[in-house]
């Protein structure tokens, strides 16, 4: 789902013009920086704020902070859905290395426990429900993203946490009627290809989605929704199993890459050195701020989310919203207030929904200077055109996180530096991260284990 990157300009006033005019030129241009070494800096605790989202109550208990100087075989840097996912493949197919995490705050801390807990197939690059710039792959990608979905509920659930997946599909409503011929052709081409993608009239939209407004649907059985909070205890509780230590509060302030990689790491007010024979960048958003890393390409965007309180039955009944189906739209997309709103519905049946416009903050650093209040006065705006009767349902929390978009538009997961031995995994834009931030681990895996994977040369 293509979220956010269209936004022109956010609620809090500050505009930009778009990244439309950043295309391939950046890509090149970004692949040629040098490693970055950023400098120590006390400031730097100024870029992590708390986790305030409805989620983090469901996050797991925090570790200790680092407390000696460390050498291992693998740094990650992040403890998010792609530190976790990396550090857990790379130690189970290579038990007898050290593989360590260090995390600014706690695991979960950043967009990982922060989402709007949509399961979604496909890549951004890809486009969601549309042909994207891979589309000779776009079939290939689909099946790759659809299997990692899977096996990532399989393997969280094997944890004996309960995420909360419902993997019954995710669906694009439609109110503009601009776009329905563009989803129906979307629509039979997926098919075309062997995806098992259906375009819903206005009569089945309604009956699915209940909201009166919608035209049309373009429904895809595969997606879904998760507690992002659970899913991030689930995900730390794998790699601490197959033998990854996490540090937590535990910021990596300063990195050098030679044939060992170099980081300084400042917990409980003293600085500690770790050195690595290979470092993970896994810190999405962050990178560029806190570590100096593509910064050419890196866009921080802050975007938010707002729960409501738990439906009553009167009301769950009244909107005729079916299965708890997650689903996105796009009635403001486009238009001057380009936003797409998506929405999950929680198991004690709170809708949780997020989107509308995005703020950009490339020069004013990771801290959200934008006013909720506002923001939550256009959510509550968009609940109550999506479903009337929900029009004065109270707004328990609303708030913050940033997503990592890509002035290239491309996820960006790879290897570099002059020994090879730097490995990221950054920018999924807005859209699919919670699902291809999973997979991106495994990718990383991959690349260490110097295994093949079609994705790896799309992705980078
Ligand atoms: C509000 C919001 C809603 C979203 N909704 C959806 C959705 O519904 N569906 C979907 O698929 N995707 C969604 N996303 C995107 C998805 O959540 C992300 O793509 C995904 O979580 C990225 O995971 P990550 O581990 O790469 O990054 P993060 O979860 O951001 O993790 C990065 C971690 O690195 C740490 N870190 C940073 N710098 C350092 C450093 N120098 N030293 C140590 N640690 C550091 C941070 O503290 C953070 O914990 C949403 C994102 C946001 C913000």
């Amino acid at each position: 789902m293509r979220l956010f990157l269209e936004a022109k300009h956010d609620a809090g006033g500050k505009t930009r013009s778009g990244l439309g005019g950043f295309g391939r030129a950046t890509l090149s241009l970004a692949l040629l920086l040098p490693i970055a070494t950023a400098p120590l800096s006390a400031e730097k605790s100024e870029f992590y704020d708390d986790n305030d989202s409805y989620w983090a109550r469901f996050l797991p208990s925090v570790n200790p902070a680092l407390d000696k100087d460390l050498s291992v075989d693998v740094a990650v840097v992040g403890g998010g859905y792609t530190g976790l996912s990396t550090a857990y493949h790379i130690k189970k197919t290579n038990p007898r290395k050290t593989v360590a995490i260090f995390e600014a705050k706690r695991v979960g801390n950043g967009a990982s426990g922060r989402n709007g807990g949509l399961v979604l197939a496909q890549s951004y690059t890809e486009g969601g429900m549309t042909m994207g710039k891979n589309g000779a792959h776009h079939r290939e990608i689909y099946d790759a993203t659809v299997k990692s979905m899977k096996r990532l509920k399989e393997l969280a659930e094997s944890t004996g946490i309960d995420p909360e997946f419902t993997l019954n599909g995710q669906c694009l409503g439609i109110f503009s009627a601009g776009n329905l011929e563009a989803g129906r052709e979307y629509a039979e081409a997926a098919r075309k290809r062997g995806m098992p993608i259906e375009f819903w009239d206005r009569d089945k939209a309604r009956s699915m989605l209940g909201s009166p407004g919608l035209l049309g649907a373009v429904y895809d059985p595969n997606g879904g929704s998760v507690n992002s909070g659970k899913l991030v205890a689930a995900l730390k509780e794998l790699a601490e199993d197959a033998g990854v230590v996490i540090y937590e509060n535990s910021p990596v302030e300063g990195w050098e890459a030679n044939e060992t990689v170099t980081l300084s790491i400042l917990a409980g007010g003293k600085e500690f050195e770790v050195s690595a024979k290979s470092v993970v960048i896994a810190a999405n958003a962050y990178a560029a701020a806190t570590l100096g890393f593509l910064a050419k390409d890196i866009v921080p965007a802050h975007t938010q989310v707002a729960v409501t309180a738990p439906l009553t039955d009167a009301q769950y009944k009244a909107i005729g919203w079916k299965d708890c189906l997650s689903w996105y739209d796009d009635q403001y997309a486009g238009t001057d207030q380009d936003a797409t709103f998506h929405m999950m519905m929680t198991k004690d049946h709170r809708i949780l929904i997020g989107g509308g416009s995005v703020q950009y903050n490339e020069d004013d650093g990771l801290l959200y200077p934008g006013d909720l209040k506002a923001i939550e006065s256009q959510i509550r705006k968009r609940i109550g055109e999506l479903y009337p009767a929900l029009r004065n349902i109270r707004i328990e929390r609303t708030w913050d996180g940033i997503i990592c978009e890509t002035k290239s538009k491309n996820e960006r997961i790879g290897v570099t530096g002059k020994y090879r031995n730097v490995y990221y995994a950054v920018g999924y834009n807005g859209g699919q991260g919670v699902n291809m931030s999973f997979l991106a681990g495994e990718l990383v895996s991959k690349l260490y284990n110097g295994e093949k994977h079609f994705m790896l040369g799309l992705f980078n």
